[in-house]
């Protein structure tokens, strides 16, 4: 057996090209333009890689973005200012701050003081709380792109046996709770969790957010399941780019899953389309705009 791709990136373009086409209508019918804020607070190259990424999608989705470079020394205080004024900025519709900020800098409260209608990280206590609640929610990114991906590898998730590896408020968290307003049944596995292979060979849904260079083998994987691997961990290649590796032993995975995300080119690239997806919704939810095709689940292929 061996295993589907799950194309992350095409399925990206295509999720892309509809929030586009939304766009163009926001624009077209109303005179409104998305627009979305990002903020760094010092000079972490892969932060620096990921702020720039955004900025360029959003500009080539014809949004207003505006970046924001703080030095690695800024206040606590100076970098809430610049949130509030954010919160009050009508041409702003959602606000993210690269993640993680330097140490004197309380994250609590940054996420906490990010207004809830621009929360397009969903990072808020309140997105959070209404994603429990199987409410209207903006949803942290990487968990909204691995459920789009989902949705379209096996359809109905109604019934199936979920299991995700990782339990942090930004992936695994989310994602858990994203399955369950699916009806999955949902069992949440983290570094306490007892004989994790066996707990992994449940899943008809195994979703790895971990960190963990290829920790989950090929006979954790139950056949046929579907295997959706969120880990990236770097690793240093003299002379070139450093290499990202999943959470999931891809080549071993390949031989048992029905189908599997690769690292790179699997989950990574829905993440930064579904920023853009949350920024589209945040504007249309605070504009009251509910004319325009906002893309609730990935376009079919043409
Ligand atoms: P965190 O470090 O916040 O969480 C990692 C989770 O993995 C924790 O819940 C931890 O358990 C659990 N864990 C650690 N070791 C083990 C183990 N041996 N067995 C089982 N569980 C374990 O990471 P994030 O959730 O922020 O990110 C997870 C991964 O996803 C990272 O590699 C990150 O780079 C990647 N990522 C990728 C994105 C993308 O766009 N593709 C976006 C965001 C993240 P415990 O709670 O018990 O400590």
């Amino acid at each position: 057996m061996t295993a589907a791709v799950i194309d992350g990136k095409e399925a990206a373009a295509r999720l892309k090209e509809g929030i586009a086409k939304a766009v163009g209508e926001l624009k077209s019918k109303h005179g409104i333009v998305p627009g979305l804020a990002t903020i760094l607070v010092g000079e972490d190259p892969p932060s620096q890689v990921y702020v720039a990424s955004k900025q360029k999608m959003a500009h080539a989705l014809g949004m207003h973005s505006v970046q924001h470079n703080l030095p690695a020394s800024t206040s606590e205080a100076d970098l809430l200012a610049l949130v509030r004024r954010l919160n009050d900025d009508p041409a702003i519709h959602g606000i993210l701050v690269q993640m993680p900020v330097p140490k004197q800098i309380d994250t609590f409260k940054v996420i906490t003081t990010t207004s809830v209608a621009k929360d397009v990280d969903g990072l808020h206590p309140e997105s959070a709380g209404r994603l429990l609640n199987g409410g209207e929610a903006l949803v942290s990114c990487t968990p909204l792109g691995c459920l789009m991906l989902l949705k379209e590898a096996v359809g109905d998730l109604t019934g199936k046996n979920a299991v995700v590896v990782g339990r942090s408020n930004l992936v695994g968290k989310p994602v858990a709770n994203l399955l369950l307003n699916e009806n999955c049944t949902v069992t949440i596995a983290h570094s306490k969790t007892k004989d994790l292979p066996a707990v992994c060979r449940s899943a008809d849904i195994l979703v790895a957010a971990v960190g963990r260079r290829e920790m989950i083998r090929g006979d954790w994987i139950k056949p046929g399941a579907v295997v959706i691997d969120v880990g990236i961990t770097r690793v240093p290649n003299p002379g070139g780019k450093d290499k990202l590796v999943g959470d999931v032993a891809y080549d071993e995975a390949v031989k048992v899953a029905g189908a599997v995300t690769p690292v790179p080119g699997g989950v990574g690239p829905m993440t930064i389309v579904c920023l853009m997806l949350n920024t589209l919704k945040a504007c249309c939810q605070q504009h009251g705009i509910s004319d325009v095709p906002v893309p609730t689940r990935l376009p079919p292929r043409a």
